[in-house]
């Protein structure tokens, strides 16, 4: 396991007191290892867990060549560009059996979706196309020029083939996947297991909901917005709820989090200047770098491994955002979830960033990254567009609240202006 001191010296340019976001990213990749154990879970229990590896098809799906309509089905061969194909009705294929009868040239059977189709059948005509004709021997005519051979037919193992990896190691199970899981008759599906990610608030100011209110200071919203955030990924959370400025509180704190998490996450405490005792912990009990990003808003962060115990070298993962509640997100949404996700062992390539237009200028300092929170819509040309939400401080949760994504302007972009073209984070998917 590398130090914090060997990956920084791994990265070109690497400056803590101006770190780009990119080599935030870099940073953290190098730092962070995924998990190891795995088990097999019950289909009910996979949602939103990782697999741990390729999930390969027992059996072909679908598993016989079967009918897409309801209709008659024939042998394709027989259709003629200009004359219309009269067959006589020989039986009946219902869906989930196979129909025993034999039939040739000249015959076709009335099959429903899903029946398996009759041996040397290979086409379907659906229902509505074709005219009945009554008597003794019922038949029915299908017009020429509107079917070809092969046409409404599924293929076995069309969907998937046997023995070929239907599921891959490193994917999210979503619902598609849970399905897609049943469809090949799986009971459970081997997952990572999930990460237990314990989290913190630190500062004499902040209360815990129940508190007396009391002036200068501010209830804990942290707490709740990364238990959203951690919990939409899939993780196990430890609520620690608010450390108080206390050396032997604060050192209690990390000790419990690193004996029983693979992360941890604290609010606070890290900004330059700061007069508790929050820093001085994370350098005490673990190997941690201070940061200062080039970011807004943001800024400052801590990163590195905290120890269960003082002979430990290992440890969790820590992050220490800063104190303000939309930092707080920004840095989690930015650099902690594609962190986190890495532990997970999700390999998943991360959501696309959309582009909108700017329905407003923007002023934007080159050299660092910002993000603003936005809304995006659908203009009345159908293209998309997006408007910040008001009040852009760091401290502003409402401005967050009526967000639907976080609008990126990257390290070496300037000022926006009205129509340009701006790529967005969106909230969906990510919380
Ligand atoms: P700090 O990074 O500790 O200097 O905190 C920056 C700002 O964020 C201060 O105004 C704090 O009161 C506020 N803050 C810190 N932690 C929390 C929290 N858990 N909930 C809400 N606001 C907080
Ligand atoms: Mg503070």
């Amino acid at each position: 396991m590398k130090t914090i001191a060997q990956i920084a010296a791994e990265l070109q340019g690497y400056d803590p007191q101006a770190l780009p976001a990119k080599a935030v990213l870099d940073f953290l990749q190098r730092l962070v290892t995924a998990v190891t154990e795995s088990s097999n879970q019950p289909l009910f229990d996979a949602l939103g867990k990782v697999l741990s590896a390729d999930v390969i098809s027992p059996m072909d799906v679908p598993p016989h060549d079967n009918s897409a309509m309801d209709g008659y089905a024939f042998d394709g061969s027989q259709l003629q560009a200009d004359v219309p194909l009269t067959l006589k009705v020989v039986g009946t294929a219902l869906a989930g059996k196979a129909w025993m009868g034999t039939a040739g040239a000249g015959d076709c059977v009335k099959i429903m979706t899903g029946a398996i189709m009759p041996a040397g059948f290979d086409t379907v005509v659906p229902q509505e196309l074709v005219t009945q004709l009554g008597g003794e021997t019922a038949a029915v005519v299908i017009p020429p020029g509107l079917l070809k051979p092969g046409d409404n037919r599924r293929l076995r193992g069309e969907d998937l083939a046997q023995g070929r990896p239907a599921l891959l190691k490193g994917q999210v199970v979503t619902p598609a996947r849970l399905g897609l899981a049943a469809s090949l008759g799986l009971p459970s599906l081997p997952c990572w297991r999930p990460l237990r990610v314990a989290y913190f608030s630190t500062g004499d100011e902040i209360l815990s909901l129940g508190e007396a209110p009391r002036e200068g200071a501010v209830y804990d919203s942290n707490r709740y917005t990364t238990f959203g955030l951690l919990k939409r990924l899939g993780c196990e959370v430890i609520d620690m709820g608010v450390i108080k400025d206390d050396p032997t509180l604060l050192e209690a704190a990390f000790r419990s989090a690193a004996a029983q998490a693979d992360a941890i996450i604290t609010s606070g405490g890290v900004s330059v200047g700061e007069a508790d005792y929050t820093k001085a912990m994370m350098k005490k009990l673990g190997d941690v770098a201070f940061w200062r990003i080039a970011m807004r808003p943001g800024r400052p962060m801590a990163v590195g491994r905290i120890a269960a115990e003082s002979n430990q070298k290992t440890g969790a993962v820590l992050f220490g955002l800063p104190g303000n509640p939309v930092a707080v997100m920004v840095t989690f949404l930015a650099f902690v979830r594609p962190a986190l996700l890495q532990m997970m062992g999700c390999t998943d390539s991360p959501a696309p960033l959309l582009k909108a237009h700017s329905q407003e200028p923007m002023r934007k300092k080159a050299g660092r990254t910002e993000y603003q929170r936005g809304w995006v819509s659908t203009a009345a040309d159908g293209s998309l567009q997006v408007r910040t939400t008001g009040n852009q401080g760091s401290g502003v949760l409402s401005s967050m609240a009526e967000a639907n994504g976080l609008i990126m302007l990257h390290h070496s972009q300037g000022n926006v202006a009205v129509g340009d073209l701006l790529d967005v984070m969106m909230f969906d998917g990510a919380i």
